[in-house]
């Protein structure tokens, strides 16, 4: 173990949020030991700007727990991390972690509960990058390095803690992480990793549960290099294993909504990361609702049950939550709206909650070549930017082009709203419609008249029938006795 000098490697407490040296300052004033790890560190090292900073200490979360009362909560089975507010933020602080008991580990050698405390040095060896492993304390000015760190920061290097195929094994999110840390910082992979980065390996994610790699597929779409880490999905195997459905070819359209997200986290826009699942998911959607037409499904039926078929088929992968999965088929639904509008609608659909999402994907589309928009995305991109008179002019000319468009031909049946109120309806619901035979099969089933007019036996009940003379006596329900055989 080296320890280092902080000025020496970049770093200084001038650096640091208050949030942070506060949680270091309250635990060493409790009298435990407490260092700034992972991320944080090694992103400062690197010049870059730290998402966010763990904290690490000798104090178990119930400890953590007694040294910030109220401001702390204690989460996860598997893995106990103590949570603390500290002013608007919340810091993970993690205590040292000792190697797991065989006990709680799967057959396959997977770590299901990682709860076993122990000290710094067997901390250190339960971290995945050496990068990643460097401890910081701010206030003494000092990080720990237990194997050399700093040479991989400066030769660029991702180096797993021990051997490769045992820690791709323990946990095989780390080959997701190694990818996204080698494109995120522009590292290369050191060999020893490379040499069991093996397509049978990446197959020890189907163990992994789509809720966890949901998240995962989050941060590698969020990371700021989206389109660097593209590729390597597909050379390293993991596209199949996060992407059962989807072609691992990154088509024109994929990579510059790829390129679109990187530069709008770049200059601090938010992004919606589902809207790269609507990318990804866009071809296998309109596959499916082809074959829904195909068998005669009328368009917007196709639409919402093709929606459904491969947002189903993707949560075998990616559980996506419920919310995000109706932003996609919201903003799929759009399409259909933002490429054939009525006239008397077009004002409502552009401040619609979803316009904006719908309307970037649909420019996405034909910027990357994409015909079938038959140029509405540059038109609405115009219409926004409008007076209120050009808008009034941009719609009737509009009008009058439809007008004649519709009656030289039929447009694309599958993205053509067949018929739409004024009142914009719901993009989508939650199930998708009954099908036409489906509802006619209950509506038959559904008695249509009152029970006087039904016909019985082929003739109709007279308005004398003694049935209908009949009165209801009203009992007393008081003066019954029920007695065994009532
Ligand atoms: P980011 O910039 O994404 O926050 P990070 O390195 O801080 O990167 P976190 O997921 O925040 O990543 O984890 C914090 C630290 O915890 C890591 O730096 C690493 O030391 C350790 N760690 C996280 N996940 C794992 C894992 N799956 N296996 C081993 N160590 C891990
Ligand atoms: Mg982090």
């Amino acid at each position: 173990m080296q320890t280092l000098h902080a000025s020496k490697c970049g770093l200084s407490t001038a650096q640091l949020p208050s949030y942070i040296l506060d949680v270091i300052d309250a635990l060493t004033k409790a009298g435990f030991e407490a260092y700034i790890v992972g991320g944080g560190v090694r992103d400062l090292m690197l010049g870059l700007n730290p998402k966010d900073f763990d904290a690490v200490t000798n104090a178990t979360p119930a400890q953590v727990k007694e040294v910030f009362g109220r401001r702390c909560r204690i989460i996860g089975r598997r893995f106990e991390l103590a949570h603390v507010y500290s002013g608007r933020e919340l810091v993970e602080v993690a205590t040292f972690r000792a190697p797991p008991k065989k006990a709680v580990t799967s057959a396959s050698g997977m770590i299901l509960r990682d709860n076993n405390w122990g000290t710094i040095e067997q901390d250190f060896a339960r971290r995945d990058f050496s990068i990643n492993a460097m401890y910081y304390q701010p206030r003494k000015g000092i990080v720990l390095d237990f194997c050399h760190a700093i040479d991989d920061i400066k030769n660029k290097t991702l180096r797993l803690l021990g051997d490769p195929t045992l820690r791709f094994e323990e946990d095989p999110v780390r080959m997701l992480r190694t990818l996204r840390f080698a494109a995120k910082l522009n590292f290369s992979i050191a060999p020893d990793i490379l040499e069991v980065f093996t397509p049978e390996m990446t197959q020890l994610l189907r163990d992994i549960s789509p809720h966890r790699l949901y998240d995962e597929s989050q941060k590698l779409f969020t990371m700021g290099h989206l389109n660097r880490v593209l590729p390597m999905l597909i050379d390293f195997d993991i596209w199949r294993q996060l992407f059962a459905d989807i072609d691992p070819k990154i088509s024109t359209f994929i990579e510059r909504a790829a390129i679109n997200t990187d530069q709008r986290i770049q200059i601090g826009k938010t992004i919606n990361p589902a809207f790269f699942y609507a990318v990804l998911l866009w071809k296998p959607f309109l596959e499916r609702c082809e074959f829904y037409l195909n068998k005669g499904m009328v368009a917007a039926e196709a639409r919402a049950q093709a929606g459904l078929d491969v947002l189903k088929r993707q949560a075998t992968r990616t559980i996506i939550p419920r919310f995000a999965e109706t932003f996609i088929r919201e903003v799929w639904e759009m399409q259909t709206r933002l490429l054939s509008p009525k006239p008397q609608q077009i004002q409502a659909l552009s401040t619609h909650a979803r316009f904006r999402a719908g309307f970037d994907f649909l420019l996405l589309r034909e910027k990357s070549g994409d015909h079938s928009t038959q140029g509405m995305g540059t038109w609405w991109d115009a219409y926004q930017l409008m007076s209120t008179d050009e808008k009034e002019r941009a719609i009737s000319q509009y009008n009058r082009q439809r007008a004649k468009s519709r009656r030289k031909a039929h447009t694309d049946d599958v993205l053509e709203p067949k018929s739409v109120s004024v009142d914009i309806e719901p993009l989508v619901q939650e199930t998708a419609p009954r099908s036409r035979r489906e509802r006619e099969r209950k509506d038959r089933s559904r008695p249509e008249r009152p029970v006087q007019m039904v016909t019985s036996g082929g003739s109709e009940i007279r308005a004398d029938h003694p049935i209908l003379k009949r009165k209801r006596v009203k009992r007393d329900l008081n003066q019954v006795v029920f007695g065994p055989t009532q």
